[in-house]
């Protein structure tokens, strides 16, 4: 496919091919963008943001929801897309694209609903006979540099509420997985979008990200993606507005009172769906003592049902990782914390990108795979004594997405929820779980905003306060 900038499409002077890693071959190809491209793009958007100021709340939401409609239609050929260039099992990458459409009806409601408030001026001294309200107004261009692991719904989750919020957009969609945020724009362009307000300049983050970040067109950053680029994002940003929605390495904690087959159940399922690749992914299971042998081999149970397989086919449940290189290091980190003392309970053998889901029982904080974010179809037992044991090293991490916790008592399953390092806290069900209208984000290394049309478009628009002074 071609990018798209300067209110048209385009191919850049090198191509990149886009890989399916299912089989390892090329599919398609993309623009080797460049930072020339860039500059060129947010000249364009200049004056894309000065066209999305013009549209009416009314206008926005019209365009957000026939992009929905149009998104729907082409429901198929959206997964097809995903499964393709991410390696997603099809039955997820239907569930994806619905969440984006979704988003797309979720940010077209937050365009009619912005609005600011009154402020109560005559509540000082000197405010008496003054009346204040705040108006929201948009940042101007907003840039989302997107991750691969859901290349559709988070990108929409960026560029829904930027353009619900009056803004023009810069989609950067990671280099494996461009073609769901190409063929985004595409709809939003078939919508009514004006051509100049968006741009998705496709290529490698490493040669783009510092012509993108640095830039002073720019007003707003919302990136998703790993911490390390997070910080190199946040440094090259100067003064502006940024969201970073980084990793994780989510806790759940399994009490003795817990029900055991729900909580196995859940972790079966959000230790393994996109094989491990979601930043929410099941992956400390810190598991009270008491029921560390039951839990375990009813998770084996339900793990060892898994379906690894072409990712088309709709019987498959795992898919390959998105490279190779990272089922390596997977497979790599799980050998390690083996030679540390960890047992495999079962999986963890790799075949190319494919690696086989894994349990790894009795692993300690100390190892990678008890204190790093995994990012794979493997997750680690790690036995606790109590409650007070169990929050201790839900904690004990860099991190603090999500995090669940099964238990009957609700007393416990409160202090969890007030103790917890974590953004948002699931009690009686795994950490992988999100309604896209929801506030979601992180605390301490897993970034800082908030995500959510509601809470997004808050976030990509500017709060003025005016006053009227009244004789
Ligand atoms: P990544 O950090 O490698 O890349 C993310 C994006 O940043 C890509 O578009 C990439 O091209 C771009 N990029 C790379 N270098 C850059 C630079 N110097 N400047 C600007 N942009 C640059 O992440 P990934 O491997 O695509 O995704 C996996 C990571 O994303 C995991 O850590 C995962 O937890 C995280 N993630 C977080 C959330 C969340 O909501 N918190 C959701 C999904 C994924």
């Amino acid at each position: 496919m071609q990018m798209f900038l300067e209110g048209r499409w385009m191919s850049g002077g090198k191509m990149q091919p886009v890989i399916n890693p299912y089989d390892g071959k090329p599919f398609d190809e993309v623009p080797v963008g460049t930072a020339a491209e860039v500059d060129r793009a947010l000249a364009a958007l200049v004056r894309g943001a000065a066209a999305m100021k013009a549209l009416s709340a009314w206008e926005r939401s019209k365009i957000l929801e026939r992009a929905a409609e149009l998104m729907t239609a082409q429901a198929d050929d959206f997964a097809r897309t995903i499964t393709l260039e991410e390696g997603k099992p099809i039955r997820e990458s239907r569930l994806e694209t619905s969440r984006a459409i979704e988003v797309l009806r979720l940010s077209a409601e937050e365009a009619r609903r912005l609005c600011g408030e009154m402020v109560p001026l005559d509540g000082t001294e000197s405010g008496q006979g003054k009346i204040g309200f705040t108006l929201r107004v948009p940042c101007g261009i907003v840039a989302a540099i997107t991750p691969f692991n859901f290349p559709l719904n988070l990108t929409t989750h960026k560029v829904g509420p930027a353009l619900a919020g009056g803004n023009a957009v810069l989609i950067k969609p990671a280099s494996n997985t461009p073609l769901s945020a190409l063929k985004l724009t595409r709809v939003l362009l078939d919508a009514g979008l004006p051509p100049e307000s968006i741009a998705c300049v496709t290529g490698p983050g490493g040669a783009l990200g510092k012509a993108i970040c640095e830039d002073r067109r720019l007003r707003k950053i919302s990136f998703t993606g790993s911490y390390e680029v997070g910080e190199m994002i946040c440094r090259a940003a100067g003064v502006k507005k940024v969201t970073m929605e980084l990793g994780g390495n989510a806790p759940i904690v399994v009490m003795d009172d817990a029900d055991l087959d729900k909580a196995a159940t859940a972790v079966a399922s959000a230790g393994y769906a996109n094989a491990g690749q979601v930043c929410i992914s099941a992956q400390r299971i810190v598991t009270d003592r008491r029921v560390q042998s039951d839990f375990v081999d009813a998770l084996t149970m339900r793990v060892k049902g898994l379906k690894s397989g072409d990712p088309l086919d709709e019987s498959t449940t795992i898919g390959p990782l998105v490279r190779e290189g990272d089922a390596e290091r997977v497979a790599n980190w799980i050998e390690e914390a083996a030679g540390e003392g960890a047992s495999v309970v079962t999986g963890g053998k790799r075949s190319r990108a494919f690696l086989e889901p894994a349990i790894l029982n009795n692993v300690t904080s100390a190892m990678k795979v008890g204190r790093e974010e995994l990012f794979g179809p493997a997750v680690a037992v790690m036995p606790a004594a109590n409650l007070d044991d169990a929050i201790r090293m839900a904690n004990d991490t860099r991190y603090g997405l999500s995090a669940g916790i099964f238990t009957q008592d609700i007393d416990r399953a409160m202090r969890f929820a007030k103790e917890v390092e974590s953004g948002c806290v699931h009690i009686n069900w795994s950490s992988q779980w999100r309604a896209d209208l929801m506030p979601y984000g992180g605390l301490k290394d897993s970034g800082f905003g908030k995500e959510g049309p509601s809470s997004a478009i808050r976030e990509m628009t500017e709060e003025k306060m005016i006053v009227l002074h009244l004789p």
